[in-house]
């Protein structure tokens, strides 16, 4: 084969000198061409990472924009309430010369207001039982390395916060899910559906109140509930309250504002969504647990420490009135009931009404959420505008579950959700898949 590298290279080394030039095998190995090199592999753990099923729908919207419709996005919680300007002034005014590397569980500073802050919300924590962390998602992930070991198990109410999954799964940890329901509104499943998966290898039951994705806000008898079987069964609890602050219908009841041992409980906070701050970075891992704590200190050490720019925003943050959050609640109240009542009056929908946080699951008349969420972008506009939700099925682990069911993230003001329904309406109404 004259002329095709492969003939080329063991000849040409022939008449070099033998101890300049690379040897015969090397020089065959460079000229493979890139995409046959078999030597570079990705890890088990990296192709069994999810990716975001709520992001697979994004290349769609974008299509749909670029014909000129208009997207209405209710697939994502990213909330359009305006940060508080007093939070980033505060970064703005600080006297900086060296942004340093802040103590690796945080700012005592910030620590120390934070402890006001949660006593406010009827929590009492000191400041070294508080680790700052970089957003609600690394407490997360800090919960899964200190609690659980590899083969581990997590038992998570389903439908659940989908990243879950990602971090269950960088930590080799196994979510074992039970199923709640649209019927019932998404409340917490009989203990004895708990009961029944517990096995040998179970760590921890995790929750998340009020819920992303349902919206749903556990009782106190709900929480209760969970603790006891946490305690009898030597099970953490890993308590996601990224939402405490967005309660309508009933009180918030924090993990920590339970009876029994402190010791079971950990608490994984954000400011993501309290303060409209979701770029801050900013969250907190919160436990009474010593071993715990001191464990995910050294996590928090391997990684130096969390944002500093945002420390400062969020220890101003700590200051806000309390009256701050009314304006950002009632504005998310009206949402959610412009948008459930819109939802039950269309035909063949039920929306239960979230007591909390801003989504809300409705089902709809429909074959496949998947499909009808994409054909939503793909073939439909009504007046030239359309709606983009998250099937729900990407929130269930187990496999047929969520498929009459979206997502809807009402944080979009009140115009815009009326037009989305308008466009949900006439979509309905169109879908060729409708049952
Ligand atoms: C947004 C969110 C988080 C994580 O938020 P961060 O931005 O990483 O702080 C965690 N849990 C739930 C349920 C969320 O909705």
């Amino acid at each position: 084969m004259p002329g095709t590298p492969h003939s080329r290279a063991p000849s040409k080394s022939k008449h070099g000198n033998r101890e300049d030039s690379p040897s015969p095998v090397i020089l065959f190995a460079l000229l493979i061409p890139p995409y046959l090199c078999r030597m570079l592999t990705i890890s088990q753990r990296g192709n069994q990472m999810p990716p975001s099923p709520i992001r697979k729908l994004v290349p769609y919207a974008e299509a749909a924009k670029k014909k000129g419709i208009k997207v209405y996005h209710l697939n994502i919680g990213q909330p359009d309430i305006e940060t508080p300007p007093a939070i980033i002034d505060a970064v703005r005014h600080a006297d900086i010369k060296v942004l340093e590397y802040s103590h690796s569980a945080g700012n005592e500073s910030y620590r120390r207001k934070l402890v006001q802050y949660y006593k406010r919300v009827g929590i009492d924590v000191s400041h070294d039982q508080i680790l700052i962390t970089t957003g609600g998602s690394e407490a997360i992930m800090f919960g899964f390395f200190t609690c659980l070991n590899p083969g581990d198990e997590v038992i998570i109410p389903e439908p659940f916060y989908a990243n879950y999954n990602g971090f269950a799964c960088a930590a080799g940890v196994k979510v074992v899910p039970i199923p709640s329901r649209i019927e019932t509104g998404f409340a917490l499943p009989p203990i004895a559906e708990f009961e029944k998966v517990i096995t040998g290898k179970t760590r921890a039951i995790m929750i998340c109140s009020p819920n992303n994705p349902t919206g749903y806000l556990y009782s106190r008898e709900e929480m209760e509930a969970v603790k006891d079987i946490c305690v009898k069964n030597d099970l953490y609890l890993f308590s996601d309250e990224a939402y405490r602050e967005f309660c309508y219908d009933g009180d918030y009841v924090s993990a920590m504002h339970l009876g029994g041992p402190d010791s079971h409980v950990v608490l994984m906070d954000t400011i993501s969504k309290r303060y409209s701050a979701c770029g801050a970075r900013l969250g907190a891992f919160v436990t009474k647990n010593k071993a715990v704590y001191d464990t995910a200190m050294k996590f928090a050490q391997a990684r130096l420490s969390p944002p500093g720019l945002a420390q400062i925003m969020a220890e101003a943050a700590v200051d806000l009135p309390q009256s701050y959050f009314d304006a950002p609640k009632a504005e998310y109240q009206r949402r959610r009931d412009l948008l459930v009542k819109r939802l039950n009056a269309m035909p063949g929908v039920f929306c239960p009404n979230p007591g909390g946080a801003f989504y809300a699951i409705a089902r709809l008349p429909i074959d496949d959420s998947d499909k009808f969420c994409q054909w939503l972008l793909e073939e439909f506009n009504y007046n030239n505008q359309t709606v983009m939700l998250a099937p729900a099925t990407g929130f269930y682990s187990t496999a047929g579950l969520g498929k009459n069911e979206v997502r809807l993230a009402y944080v979009l003001n009140l115009d815009a959700i009326n037009a989305a329904m308008d466009c949900l309406e006439k979509a309905l109404e169109a879908y060729p898949g409708r049952m």
